[in-house]
């Protein structure tokens, strides 16, 4: 768990439960997307599949690597190679698991969610919709006579009665048996679930780790693009891999001037359209990339980047006039801010008609007359 950076609240959560052998059954890791909650679930299970697991030099309890289980793990280091790996008691359960399903519906299907079927034959048991009967994996002994270990990763993904089914289960789990649920949106698992799992609290990564992974791996040169990734980022290693991936410099570049533009009255007509099509363009990368993803899915995961982007312009714009204008009375700062909290605003109204499964061009157009009728308020502020 030594290479874990940025984590040390839930690393020290961890190791004080292993230390004083008082290890839960049951875990829920949440935090932003993309800051290590699955990798630390992937660490934490390698420590606790180990079968001569000890202090190290560091202080922390750490896997011996030499033991049969350790020997299984080499390899594994994200959540693609947990997938592929051989290691009989590591079950990792993710949307994309689906595409391996003997049951053929699972397997055609596009991957929105973790269905229950899912959970049935990987985990919990049961007849699934197929009719077919599946052995509960989660009651056998581990292979290795050791533990065994459920890593759901994206558990918010669960659908309901997959959440309802894996109760039971989460309340007694057999002996030598771990579930760790790790989730970027904690509100969408059942309050039953949650009370039945120990919740570690994961943060976002600091603004030196987020450079540090720049300059390493992606080679983005120092400048202005480097720098907004890094504040794009805001502490998730997942979001500045997307930024670089998809040049969301490039969109940062044609939207902000866009919304200064709002400002002073150039209101650029064909803003919504464009911001549409980019937002396809990237459904339409990512679906390439990721064969079975849903289109849908990759369109609202595009659009929540985009969301990302306007807010935190927003915010900034909120910050820099909060500091302008300190000297203002109360009433009148509120009137100089509320164009900015009005772009918020319409940001999470385009999030809620995305909801509701609207047209993303209509959506676009939408979100970009109500930030113009914002700025719009602002001029008035301002005369
Ligand atoms: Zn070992």
């Amino acid at each position: 768990m030594d290479h874990i950076q940025c984590q040390d609240a839930a690393i020290a959560v961890l190791q004080s439960a292993l230390s004083y052998d008082r290890t839960h059954h049951a875990y829920i890791f949440h935090g932003p997307a993309g800051v290590g909650k699955c990798t630390t679930a992937l660490a934490f299970t390698k420590v606790l599949l180990c079968h001569e697991a000890q202090r190290g030099l560091t202080g922390r309890i750490s896997a011996c690597d030499t033991c049969a289980s350790c020997r299984l793990w080499h390899g594994i280091a994200d959540a693609a190679d947990a997938t592929r790996s051989a290691h009989p008691d590591l079950h990792l359960i993710r949307k994309e698991l689906a595409g391996e399903s003997i049951i053929k519906v699972l397997r055609d299907r596009k991957q929105t969610n973790i269905p229950v079927d899912l959970l049935r034959e990987h985990m919990i048991g049961g007849t699934t919709g197929d009719g077919r009967y599946h052995e509960p994996i989660v009651g056998k002994t581990p292979a290795l006579r050791h533990n065994k270990v459920f890593i759901i990763d994206e558990a918010e993904l669960l659908d309901a009665p997959g959440q309802n089914a894996l109760l039971k289960t989460l309340e007694e789990p057999p002996a030598g048996t771990y579930i760790m649920l790790v989730t970027a949106s904690e509100d969408q698992l059942l309050p039953t679930i949650r009370s039945r799992c120990q919740r570690v609290t994961f943060g976002p990564l600091s603004e030196e780790v987020i450079a540090h992974w720049l300059d390493e791996s992606a080679k983005v040169p120092a400048g202005s693009q480097r720098d907004w990734v890094v504040h794009f980022a805001g502490g998730s290693l997942g979001r500045a891999q997307l930024a670089v991936q998809y040049d969301l410099f490039d969109w940062a570049q044609a939207v902000v001037p866009a919304l200064s533009g709002m400002a002073s009255r150039q209101f650029d007509a064909a803003l919504g359209s464009d911001i549409a099509s980019r937002i396809d363009a990237f459904a339409q990368q990512w679906v390439k990339a990721h064969p079975n993803a849903s289109k849908d899915a990759a369109n609202r995961r595009g659009a929540e980047l985009m969301w990302v982007l306007i807010t935190q312009h927003a915010r900034a714009e909120l910050a820099r006039a909060a500091g302008q204008h300190a000297t203002l009375a109360a009433a009148q700062l509120e009137q100089r801010l509320k164009p900015w909290l009005a772009v918020i605003d319409a940001v999470h109204e385009a999030q809620a008609m995305l909801r509701s499964h609207l047209n993303m061009g209509m959506v676009c157009d939408h979100l970009c007359l109500a930030m113009n009728q914002a700025m719009a308020g602002r001029e008035r502020v301002n005369a």
